[in-house]
């Protein structure tokens, strides 16, 4: 399902089919667009009632991008570094590339995490300490709670979305 973003350097609306180039974010391939008003991905759901995010297309991403000082094709370019503002940081500001749902450890590496993460979360005493008695992680709870998500029962595994 497509959806439409309005591109505010000439100012007019263009559709998407769900990937969009955002190199202001830093990144320099697509990224899936998600819905500022529901915070889930553009390709789930009704968002005609929601926020249109503002982009410019890929006609005129370039000429923003001049616009702002930054010259398309060179180094000149934003860099994840800079911008910041999808990265995770632990209290005192170090990037981080998750946390632990259980113990609220910040992990500073991929590996870090799967260390961690190994043998049923043998390594997080906040896991160990739990799992026999509840069965989702309390930094969770409030959420799910809310949520009314119903419980799935004999399924062991966490979801793995971090790839
Ligand atoms: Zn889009
Ligand atoms: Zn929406
Ligand atoms: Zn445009
Ligand atoms: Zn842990």
């Amino acid at each position: 399902m497509s959806h439409k973003h309005f591109c505010d350097v000439v100012g007019h609306a263009w559709e998407c089919d769900g990937m969009a180039l955002r190199p202001l974010t830093g990144y320099t391939e697509a990224s899936l667009c998600v819905c500022g008003t529901c915070q889930v991905p553009m390709e789930f759901g009704d968002h005609s009632g929601c926020m249109i995010e503002l982009l410019a297309c890929p006609e005129h991403m370039d000429e923003q991008l001049r616009q702002m000082g930054y010259e398309p094709g060179t180094d000149n370019m934003p860099s994840n570094e800079d911008s910041g503002t999808t990265m995770l940081t632990d209290d005192d500001g170090n990037p981080i590339v998750g946390f632990c749902l259980w113990c609220d450890m910040d992990f500073y590496s991929i590996e870090e995490a799967e260390a961690h993460n190994a043998n049923d979360s043998a390594a997080c005493p906040v896991f160990q300490q739990l799992k026999d008695g509840q069965c989702m992680p309390p930094v969770l709870q409030p959420m799910l709670e809310g949520a009314g998500v119903p419980d799935d029962d004999d399924s062991g595994e966490e979801p793995d979305g971090k790839r």
